[in-house]
């Protein structure tokens, strides 16, 4: 065997998400409702569309430009910033990647709560970093046990998500402020805005990117519907921004997205008919809930959690009724918030299937589940 590193030896075979082709694979059919990833069914802008498609046949032959500078100067331009303040990544998932290569290492402590987006865990852990994980309070990631947390173990890097995936739970930007005033000042709050598009707009903290105790991810593979593109950016201090490229994948965006997420940022529209398309959806989607005696949580995102007022157990039984109906969703992985299901906003004829399939489907989980069985 090739001498791999005590640390890449010691790490676990474990994958922070199983996909869905994994199931399709497994199962040898598609699923007929996609609704478990958080993606936007309605798809890219029709103008991103048409600027990949004519990035894929003229220029699909070159490398992307290793500093994405057309993309980061319209970033720059659209939230008032410098272009040395934004730097793009292959999706938030990438970014956080580079992140924690520049600040953990083996020992390191570093904050999160406790069924927070599992992707950061998986990165921490690949530089052996100590994840300290902090429980949820009422389905809101908590910022006073956050800070007490990050003060008590000295950890440089601290996560939060906010709008919160998986629980669509949405935090005032006083409360973020003051997390980030309770920081160390050599401290980082990394704030994964994957769903901020969904949120109030002006309820948004305002970018400031003169505190260097915190970064912004945000990505055009949610709202943007954008995914498969794998585009995202952090915007922070210059000198956070600037030290990515010591360490970052420099083409590891793609010249078709590149285009794509030129092209999608400039289309307000279309990304105003999603976010407009999204809370019918999620409207739709507490309804169902409701009228099968879930109860469905407020969402700031493009889900909606549904409190089954079970277990995780029950929750996992109803994802699995689901998948035997192929219907892709998802529930938190971790208690106690995996007494909830987590479903994506979908188009009329996703919910219509989810609103045919849900009665049967919480039956046959009831019958998995009790006693006996
Ligand atoms: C979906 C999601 C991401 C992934 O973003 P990419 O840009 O596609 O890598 C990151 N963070 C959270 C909280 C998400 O839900």
């Amino acid at each position: 065997m090739p001498r791999f590193t005590p640390l890449a030896a010691d790490l676990p075979s474990t994958v922070p998400f199983v996909g869905p082709e994994n199931t399709e694979r497994a199962r040898g059919r598609s699923f007929r409702a996609r609704l478990g990833a958080n993606e936007n069914v309605f798809g890219p802008s029709p103008k991103a569309i048409e600027a990949m498609q004519k990035c894929a046949a003229e220029e699909a032959w070159c490398y992307g430009d290793p500093e994405s500078f057309a993309l980061r100067d319209a970033i720059a331009e659209h939230h008032n910033v410098g272009v040395e303040n934004v730097v793009v990544g292959e999706g938030i998932d990438g970014l956080l990647g580079t992140l924690t290569r520049l600040l953990v290492q083996p020992g390191t402590p570093v904050v999160t709560s406790l069924g927070a987006y599992p992707t950061f865990n998986f990165q921490v852990a690949a530089c052996g970093g100590a994840l300290h994980a902090v429980p949820y309070r009422d389905w809101y990631e908590d910022p006073d046990a956050l800070a007490a947390k990050t003060l008590e173990t000295n950890a440089p890097l601290t996560y939060l998500v906010n709008p919160d995936n998986p629980m669509g739970t949405f935090h005032q930007p006083a409360v973020i402020t003051k997390l980030v005033d309770q920081l160390p000042d050599d401290g980082l709050l990394c704030l994964d805005e994957a769903y901020c598009e969904f949120a109030p707009q002006d309820e948004l903290l305002p970018i400031d990117v003169s505190n260097t105790k915190l970064i912004r991810l945000r990505t055009f593979s949610k709202a943007y519907g954008m995914a498969g593109a794998r585009m995202a950016y952090a915007i922070g201090h210059a000198d956070l921004i600037g030290a990515f490229n010591k360490v970052r994948n420099h083409f590891g965006v793609n010249r078709i997205g590149q285009a794509g997420a030129l092209a999608a940022l400039g289309d307000r529209d279309w990304l105003t008919h999603c976010v407009s398309q999204i809370a019918d959806a999620n409207a739709r989607l507490a309804d169902i809930a409701r009228d099968n005696g879930l109860a469905p949580l407020g969402s700031h995102a493009n889900f909606v959690a549904m409190d089954t007022g079970r277990d995780g157990a029950f929750s996992k039984a109803v994802v699995e009724a689901f998948a035997a109906r192929d219907i892709f969703i998802r529930m938190p992985g971790v208690a106690p918030l995996n007494r909830h299901i987590r479903i994506s906003a979908g188009t009329e004829h996703d919910l219509d299937i989810i609103a045919e399939a849900m009665p049967a489907v919480l039956e046959e989980a009831d019958r998995a589940t009790s006693s006996g069985a």
